[in-house]
């Protein structure tokens, strides 16, 4: 949890200063509009008694000053809203975009943990009140409490004594505002919390609907949804409650000092010192009072949600990042795909040693295959390969260089990754290939040859150019399976990382992953966690991963020969494939 000094809006104040040019053009229309409030005041108390004397060419006259005056005004007013929300909304984007930046290097292992539908909200939602709130504060609360100094000014100026009764119950109302305010604060992070927790099971529901469905678990989710919105019922009842008697308690206060003036005004006018034009002018600063106050009241309360809202964006930042790439990174020249682990050891957060020492020759264009049961450390292993995680103890060379010591992004162009479980982004087919790399239409259209993809590509209505649904829901799994091939191969990585899917094709799209993968593998150094019969097979070299040890290593048919786990595990694992033949 964050502190609440670390979280304040403070913070944000530097990030104005890019844009003071526009602020200091906004400002001068804000003191233009605000000086204008005085003259206001000081007409009206000219307007009563010319109204009270019939002079009809007098009150004609301050009429057409007023409007004059009024013109001016919301001329200004015009230009102070127009030019400060540019600022505002400049620095919620920039928020936004560091915020999204800093996602992107949080920690996977971190990253994980979070949930998607609860950063979302706060990316969104969070986000989005903290832009709400700059907005409202530059262009309406600094105008606001501009305008309540100038206007109390005037009143002081105007009758000094009439003022007491405001000066000595201003405070109180101060007092009053500030301290619902950190009551909203607090309740309104106690929400947020809720709808973020909401955002959360709603992501979990939706990917998991089919599961739902299939167990009846239907009135179990409702339950828990219902749950969910009942706290998140309350949570927003209690800020709603706060705000509701913020406004009678400060109403009261309020009116009482309106009263106070009026028996004050009213003693005064009786002793002969006070004229019925200067209680005009007063009576019309009280009134143009009101407005500022009751702007200034809700802008707070919503800048004290803002500051709860701008804290769980803050907690974003407080993840564990990745760590920054070296800074004498060496640059790889070609590669020829050489890889060794020395004596590799690496835990996870919990503490749990989940690799032992680990030593492992893979040499340039070989295939390897790892098996073991699930959680033997497998996925762990390519995760250190792809420097999402790094070891405690020992190293991995590629050609000879320690992973440690080049740039991330140059090691994840030359180490490509297959996933088990293909996920894309809504877009074209050929986007989806290119994930963001620059590539020509050609090189698109190679890799998925290779992948074996284009024959089905290129019978698809718009081809290259087909539209994915969202998670690539209108291609078959095999189809999206030889994107995700062709999606890896097209930066022509020197090492394949390949996660076998688990979920058996039909023999035909089996085929034809197959034959993609086959081509995509030549020339490259393959690691592949194997679960198929026929990989393993023909893996130039399999290891048995049991606990994050090595305990098995060979071909598959000195292995086989020699007993012990691997057959043991040939035989429960890919008994599927030895019945099939
Ligand atoms: P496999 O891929 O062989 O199924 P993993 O590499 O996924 O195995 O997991 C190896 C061990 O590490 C398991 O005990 C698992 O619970 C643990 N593990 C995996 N990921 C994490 C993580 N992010 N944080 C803590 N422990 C983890």
């Amino acid at each position: 949890m964050l502190k609440p000094s670390q979280a304040g809006f403070r913070r944000l104040i530097p990030l104005l200063r890019p844009h003071l040019r526009q602020l200091l053009l906004g400002g001068a229309c804000m003191l233009v509009y605000v000086a204008s409030f005085p003259l206001l005041v000081q007409l009206a108390g000219a307007l009563f008694p010319a109204l009270g004397s019939r002079d009809l060419n007098r009150v004609m006259q301050l009429i057409g000053e007023g409007v004059l005056i009024f013109a001016v005004q919301k001329l200004a007013q015009f230009g102070q809203d127009s030019l400060l929300a540019g600022p505002a909304l400049k620095v919620s984007q920039r928020l936004r975009r560091e915020l999204f930046s800093t996602l992107q290097r949080v920690e996977l292992g971190a990253l994980e943990k979070l949930s998607a539908g609860d950063l979302t909200y706060r990316l969104t939602e969070d986000a989005d009140r903290v832009s709400e709130v700059l907005y409202k504060t530059i262009h309406d609360t600094v105008p606001s409490l501009l305008q309540l100094v100038v206007v109390l000014c005037t009143m002081v100026w105007l009758d000094w004594k009439l003022s007491l009764a405001i000066l000595l119950l201003a405070p109180v109302i101060v007092w009053l505002i500030s301290l619902f305010g950190a009551q909203v604060m607090r309740a309104t992070e106690r929400s947020q919390k809720k709808v973020s927790e909401l955002a959360g099971l709603l992501g979990e529901a939706i990917e998991g609907l089919p599961l739902v469905r299939a167990f009846a678990a239907e009135p179990w989710l409702q339950d828990r949804f219902e749950e969910e919105i009942a706290q998140h019922r309350q949570a927003r009842q209690r800020t709603y409650s706060l705000v509701a008697l913020q406004h009678p308690v400060v109403g009261i206060i309020e009116v009482i000092g309106l009263f106070a003036v009026l028996g004050l005004a009213a003693w005064r006018i009786e002793s002969g010192d006070l004229t019925i034009a200067g209680l005009s002018s007063y009576l019309t600063g009280l009134i143009v009072l009101i407005d500022p106050i009751a702007h200034v009241t809700n802008n707070f309360n919503e800048f004290q949600q803002g500051q709860a809202s701008l804290r769980r964006l803050r907690e974003i930042e407080q993840e564990p990042r990745e760590p920054n790439d070296p800074i004498d990174a060496v640059s790889l020249g070609d590669l020829s795909g050489d890889l060794s682990l020395e004596s590799l050891s690496f835990s996870y957060a919990t503490g749990q040693p989940v690799l032992h020492q680990l030593d492992l020759q893979v040499s340039a264009g070989s295939v390897l295959a790892v098996v073991g049961p699930s959680g033997a450390g497998k996925s762990t292993l390519f995760s250190l390969l792809l420097r999402f995680n790094t070891a405690q103890h020992g190293r991995i060379l590629l050609d000879g260089v320690d992973l440690s010591r080049l740039k991330a992004r140059d090691l994840r162009q030359r180490v490509a990754l297959v996933p088990q479980r293909t996920t894309v982004f809504s877009g074209t087919i050929a986007e989806a290939i290119r994930f963001g790399r620059r590539a020509t239409d050609e090189q698109v259209a190679n890799a998925a040859r290779l992948a074996n993809a284009d024959g089905f590509i290129q019978a698809l209505p718009d081809g290259y150019d087909t539209l994915l649904e969202e998670r690539g829901s209108n291609l078959s799994g095999g189809q999206l399976q030889r994107i995700a091939i062709a999606r890896a191969v097209l930066g022509d990585p020197a090492v394949l990382l390949l996660d076998e899917a688990t979920s058996a094709l039909d023999a035909e799209a089996e085929a034809a992953v197959q034959l993609g993968l086959k081509q995509a593998m030549a020339d490259r150094t393959v690691l592949v966690i194997a679960h198929r019969l026929a990989t393993v097979q023909e893996a130039d070299q399999i290891v048995v991963l049991e606990q994050g040890r090595i305990v098995d290593r060979g071909t598959h048919d000195a292995l086989m020969q020699r007993g012990g786990r691997y057959r043991e595990l040939c035989e429960r694992q890919f008994i599927r494939d030895l019945q099939n033949g």
